[in-house]
């Protein structure tokens, strides 16, 4: 006999729009001066913020609310909302209202480089060593 198995919706109505509150874009893994400088500017900027997921992804982060969110958080395009939007949290727990997705989470320069620094990376570029000598 086949088991009727509801299928798995997230508790939305209760999370409040966890969600709906940022963007995230993926960013490859920074390997390079290059790609270390650039996060460094990207964090340089209010409310923006650099992740790496749980599958070990990296993301840049702009915390910002959907402008279809209401004040009592409800979205005012739900029927035609993007497919982005109507995919999240469809596995169990695969939401940030069950868990953080957040295995790394930096929100400003100064932790970033301090980050580097533990793994021994040197991410100035030769001109900023010279420059930091003369300081
Ligand atoms: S974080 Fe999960 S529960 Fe909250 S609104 Fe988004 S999909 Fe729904
Ligand atoms: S479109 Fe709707 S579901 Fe998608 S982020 Fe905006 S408010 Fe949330």
């Amino acid at each position: 006999m086949k088991e009727n198995k509801t299928p798995f919706r997230p508790p939305c109505a209760e999370c409040g729009g966890k969600c709906c509150e940022y963007i995230a874009i993926e960013i490859g893994k920074p390997s390079t001066k290059t790609d270390y400088d650039n996060i460094r500017w990207y964090l340089a900027h209010k409310d923006v913020h650099v992740f790496v997921d749980h599958n070990r992804k990296w993301h840049v982060e702009f915390r910002t609310p959907c402008e279809n969110l209401t004040a009592d958080k409800k979205c005012t395009i739900y029927e035609n909302r993007p497919r982005i939007c109507s995919r999240h949290g469809i596995g169990e727990q695969e939401c940030e209202f069950f868990a953080s997705p957040y295995l790394l989470y930096i929100s400003s320069p100064g932790q970033f480089e301090e980050y580097l620094l533990k793994k021994g990376i040197d991410w100035r570029f030769k001109n900023q060593d010279a420059r930091r000598r003369r300081q």
